[in-house]
């Protein structure tokens, strides 16, 4: 499979480049030649199939011959040894909890699959690679944690000091090895734009080599559509057709969503669920695309307010406002709002939400309120007891952290501290 760049569309990469570049040297974010179909009786056979065996055969239509079957059966395996539990809360409504990874959130599939791709195409190759991150929470832990003393392979992961989750800054500071942690004086949009920045800088070209497992990564994006494809497959939708509300924050999980339709899900509506920083549901309603700062919010990991893949939801879709407010319908959940969808989930179905799902929660019901009846999925994207303080405010009750969880709380925290100039993180590249 081919790759061009949403900034060039004559650019031809392969899977492999497309991958270790991670993002075109213009700025654009790659993007398949052609986004392939599903085989025939491909969905049909689904309720047979399990998890890995719908990643391996999705996985193969865009590795091609460039990962010999064999091996990408094996990076399926390992990158996928945990379980997505799709649960109904009622007749027509599910939670798929994609938290059962080593960091607690769905970032683990992408940032899995994505290490051990990366790794394998690295093999017998020389030069150390250089993954940089920016993180606005739990991205950074599930990218270490897949990378983690990996051969050949150095993680920086930068964060916005004071604006992740005690939590969250426990799994990033406390994993060692081939990973450091670089504490930002500044937003996830600081962030992010250093990590734009030291790709577009050919100075640095020639010192290190690097790559990014951002969900601007194709193979971040790719195995997030498989989850859609089982999660169809669990939930069997009688009239074929099924409502996905999806917590957003820089629009990879949407994304993911969408190429799976494009594939040939069936999808009645993706439901684009964003918190206070409403990029998405501003352009749905306006057509305008017009980004900003982040505001800081309880569904932290959602904070982005220049969210990078809508240019791949632009591309899919030929800049068509119209197309895309037909897939898409979004809207902004505040976090009185988000609390009270963790109280209703709980007090209706028992159900202990985290303040992502949450957003998808109240966001789905505010879609399904004008009359929309069809089996919604609420994408879970992280474990509740990632965030006490919102839960036990919410609920007063008491979430139990899963033993891996307890293992970070012990360790002790080491970052780097820098500014968000971009010359501070450029000396630190070059010193490292
Ligand atoms: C990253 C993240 C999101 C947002 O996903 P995007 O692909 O950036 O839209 C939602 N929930 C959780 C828990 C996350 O970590």
């Amino acid at each position: 499979m081919q790759f061009y760049s949403t900034k060039d569309k004559n650019l031809s990469l392969t899977f492999k480049e497309a991958v270790l570049q991670g993002i075109a040297t213009d700025g654009g974010l790659f993007m398949p030649s052609k986004i392939p179909s599903f085989r025939k009786g491909f969905l049909q056979s689904l309720p047979e199939m399990t998890f890995q065996e719908i990643a391996f055969e999705i996985a193969g239509l865009f590795t091609g011959s460039e990962i010999p079957k064999s091996d990408l059966q094996l990076i399926v395996e390992d990158a996928f040894n945990f379980l997505v539990i799709v649960k109904s809360l009622s007749g027509s409504l599910a939670v798929v909890e994609l938290f059962h990874g080593p960091t607690l959130a769905f970032k683990d599939f992408g940032a899995r699959f994505t290490s051990r791709v990366m790794s394998y195409f690295l093999r017998g190759d020389s030069r150390e690679v250089t993954i940089l991150v920016a993180t606005s929470g739990d991205t950074g832990s599930a990218v270490a944690n897949g990378f983690y003393n990996m051969p050949g392979i150095k993680v920086v992961l930068l964060y916005p000091s004071g604006k992740v989750s005690n939590i969250q800054e426990h799994q990033l500071t406390t994993i060692g090895g081939n990973v450091t942690a670089l504490e930002v004086e500044g937003t996830f949009d600081d962030c992010q734009r250093l990590v734009k920045e030291a790709f577009m800088d050919k100075d640095l070209k020639g010192v290190l080599n690097l790559s990014s497992a951002n969900s601007i990564n194709f193979a971040r994006l790719l195995p997030q559509s498989f989850y859609y494809v089982y999660a169809y497959s669990r939930l069997k939708p009688v009239n074929n057709e099924i409502i996905f509300s999806v917590p957003s924050g820089n629009l990879g999980n949407l994304t993911a969503g969408l190429i799976a339709s494009e594939m040939g899900l069936p999808v009645k509506r993706f439901i684009g669920a964003v918190n206070s920083n409403s990029v998405l549901s501003d352009y749905i309603r306006s057509g305008k695309l017009e980004v900003r700062q982040s505001v800081r919010t309880i569904s932290n990991a959602m904070d982005v307010g220049n969210p990078s893949n809508m240019a791949r939801i632009f591309d899919l879709y030929g800049n068509s406002y119209e197309a895309i407010k037909k897939v898409i319908f979004s809207t902004s959940i505040s976090d009185e709002r988000t609390k009270n969808a963790i109280l209703e989930a709980y007090e209706k179905y028992s159900y202990v939400i985290d303040p992502h799902g949450a957003v998808a929660y109240e966001a789905l019901k505010e879609y399904t309120g004008q009359g929309v009846s069809a089996v919604a999925a609420i994408l879970e994207t992280a474990h509740p007891a990632k965030f006490p303080e919102v839960i036990e405010g919410a609920l007063n009750v008491k979430v139990e952290a899963p033993e891996r969880l307890m293992q970070a709380m012990k360790k002790k925290k080491e970052s780097v501290k820098i500014g968000s100039r971009y010359n501070d993180f450029k000396s630190f590249l070059k010193g490292s």
